[in-house]
């Protein structure tokens, strides 16, 4: 097999020894072969390089005075954070069995003997880094796709499968702490008037704009924005109260208005709008969170049907 490396950089190899020589001649064999390498003497040195350069891989001297090679690759697991898992091949001079399982049990991705047996140690780094670059490429694409499966492609917020998870989450919270938890539930006014005006691709547009503005208007709260479906969307605030609750609302209602997106098609103005509702409660174990949508939802019903461009906080009379 061909073992073709996948990053286009030149890797680097710290190599740890307390010997000179051995240092010296693993440079050279490695550096003829288009490596780069960083050398230390010792385990505290190996530590602090590391932590500085992340090299794609440490060959690592199981005897040295001080902190031995084992308790070094130890402490190294330590550092190591994915995606960027950095192999341990660990150089020992003890092919005794206790040697091996010692160094596979501090986190070793493998190990060679002394003396070095050049074409081994070649091979064995160039696959141990072929491997680790494979594995970061993989970690890197498996969280792209975590990502993207929480995330709504046209406005780029959390989606509705994030949101459900959240909201529990938050609800789980309120009923543990006794915290109040807040919901705003907004949609854009007559947007399918928006829609059938200037068609389907500026709808989207629109969207876009609308959500950009009310993620800059939220700014650094403790708070999830998510697209609900179609022209709705939620604003999940935990440890809020009705009074800041309604103001966060007031204060989305006005950054879209003050836009002033044309909406021919509007039957209140000439722009868009938005119509708000919002509930605040503290959650109890015996209800499901769907319940704190539910009013957000009337009260949303509420400010389309008495005028739209407001916000209204469901009160108690809204129990359901
Ligand atoms: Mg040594």
């Amino acid at each position: 097999m061909k073992l073709v490396n996948p990053l286009p950089n030149t890797p680097v190899i710290l190599t740890v020894d307390d010997d000179m020589a051995t240092r010296k001649m693993i440079g050279r064999n490695l550096r003829s072969e288009g490596y780069k390498i960083v050398e230390a003497t010792n385990g505290n040195d190996c530590l602090e390089i590391y932590s500085r350069l992340q090299p794609d891989i440490i060959l690592l001297d199981a005897i040295m005075p001080g902190m031995d090679g084992f308790e070094c690759c130890q402490r190294l697991q330590e550092l190591i954070t994915s995606p960027f898992v950095s192999p341990v091949l660990m150089i020992t001079g003890l092919d005794d069995e206790t040697s091996v399982d010692r160094a596979f049990n501090a986190g070793a991705a493998d190990f060679v003997t002394k003396p070095i047996h050049w074409p081994v140690l070649l091979q064995r780094v160039k696959r141990l880094i072929y491997q680790s670059h494979l594995y970061q490429e993989l970690e890197i694409a498996n969280q792209e796709l975590a990502r993207l499966a929480m995330e709504d492609s046209l406005t780029g917020i959390a989606n509705r499968r994030r949101m459900d998870e959240y909201l529990e989450q938050a609800w789980e919270r309120s009923t543990e702490e006794r915290s109040l938890l807040g919901v705003i539930l907004y949609d854009i006014d007559f947007f399918k008037g928006y829609n059938d005006t200037y068609g389907h691709l500026a709808g989207d547009f629109c969207l876009q704009q609308v959500t950009e503005a009310i993620k800059n208007s939220l700014g650094q709260q403790n708070h999830l924005l998510a697209r609900y479906g179609g022209e709705e969307f939620v604003v999940i605030l935990p440890e809020i109260d009705s009074s800041n609750g309604l103001a966060i609302a007031e204060e989305i209602r006005k950054t879209i208005n003050d836009l002033e997106i044309p909406h021919k098609m509007s039957a209140i103005t000439h722009h868009i709008t938005l119509s708000l509702g919002v509930a605040v409660m503290v959650a109890q174990a015996e209800h499901s969170p769907l319940r704190l949508l539910a009013k957000a939802d009337y009260a949303l019903y509420q400010a389309k049907t008495t005028g739209r461009n407001q916000s209204v906080l469901a009160t108690s009379t809204f129990d359901i």
